[in-house]
Parts: structure tokens; sequence; C-alpha cells
């Protein structure tokens, strides 16, 4: 396959993620929305995690911003335990967590549908909120002392070469850096997802869940 967009998920180029001081000022709480739907700031889990939203920004494959520019990576807090975990064995090898997408309100889903309507390559939006829609998934990437990861695509490819096991064309070691994030986030209780290496869902991804549009910022 060759197109540039694919199922369910996430887009965008690969810039080098900005590094976030691990010691930064405290997180702010999140809305009383996202509180009450149990989303909680990453940054509050993994207080070195590196954020790189792009979906605010506009290189993404609708080319406008699709959150607003100060949006934070907002999880459910079912998954804090697994992203503890997964970031302390990354740890061990000098590494970071960067995460490119959290949470995703439905209204965005609903826009990213409408820019692309096809269902083979992006979520149809339905009556129940999973995966991202229900901040039970998350995108993410390796940044070591030396920048990001070489992982044998960026987030805006959407060819052969982003299947979670491919081999072909994607070199050895970026083979062995998915293998060393994927390892590190099942040890966490996530699943990758076998079309996007960067794609993991955490417990209860799956189970449809009342819409929820709470404010990502
Ligand atoms: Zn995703």
């Amino acid at each position: 396959m060759c197109s540039r967009i694919v199922l369910l998920c996430c887009l965008v180029g690969a810039a080098l993620a900005a590094p976030t001081p691990a010691s930064a000022s405290p997180v702010p709480p999140v809305s009383e929305q996202a509180r009450a739907a149990g989303l909680v700031d990453v940054r509050t889990v993994v207080p070195d995690a590196v954020i790189d939203l792009r979906y605010a920004t506009s290189d993404n494959f609708v080319g406008v911003p699709l959150y607003p520019a100060d949006a934070r990576c907002l999880v459910h807090e079912a998954l804090a335990p697994g992203l503890v975990t997964a970031a302390e064995l990354l740890r061990q090898s000098g590494e970071r967590l960067v995460f490119w997408d959290c949470y995703r309100p439905h209204s965005v889903q609903v826009a990213m549908f409408q820019a692309v309507p096809n269902p083979a390559w992006v979520a149809r939006p339905s009556e129940y909120a999973r995966s991202h829609e229900s901040g039970r998934s998350v995108d993410v990437t390796l940044a070591g002392p030396d920048g990001l990861v070489d992982m044998g695509t960026g987030f805006d490819d959407f060819s052969a070469l982003s299947y979670a096991d491919a081999t072909e064309g994607v070199s050895v070691a970026a083979q062995a850096n998915r293998a060393r994030l994927r390892e590190a986030m099942t040890a966490g209780g996530f699943t990758v997802y076998s079309g996007e290496w960067w794609h993991f869902d955490g417990p209860g991804a799956s189970v449809p869940r009342p819409i929820l549009d709470v404010p990502v910022n």
C-alpha cells in the first residue's frame, strides 16, 4: 500500500521534539470536564515525557491545527501505571517517551473523517468512543540524548514501512528500536497496532464507551 494516510490514526511529519525539562513548573490541573472523565495530564504520570502533539500544528493531513496550540497530552488514568512502567524501562537505556497523540476529542475525529472520508484510511466516527477518543490509546516514539530515535519512518509515513513488524525497507537498527519501544510498552500492558508502529492501545481501548468531548487544553 502506498497511501500517505492510514486506518485509525495519526498522521504527520517527524519533526524533532523539543525537550521538556523533567523539573518543569508544576502541571496545571486539567479542566473539570477532563477530570470528571478520568483524564490526566501525562506529565503528571511521566514527568520527563516529551510532548509533541502534531495535531496542535498545521503540519498534518488536514493542513490546519486540529487542537488548540496549548493542547496537552491527556490520557485516561487507567493507563497511568503502564506508562510509568514503560517510561522507567526506557530510562534504563537513556530514552524518553515522546507523545505524538493522546486523547482525541470526538469533534476532531469527525473533522479528520470529513477531510478524508474513507474508512480505510481514517476511522469513521461512531456513536461510541474507543481508542484515542476515550483517552486509552497513545501514539509514541522515543527520544534519546541526540533527539528522536530512528524508527524507519516518521509519524506521517503510511506505507507498509509503518507496519509494526515491517522488515523490508526498515533498517535492522530501526527494527531494534521499534522492538525496544514495543517491549517497554508491552511491559506496561499496551498492545501495538499492527498497522502503525507508534500506536499503542492501553487496557480497555477497544471497549465502546459514551462519546467524550472535553477540552484538550
Ligand atoms: Zn494512534
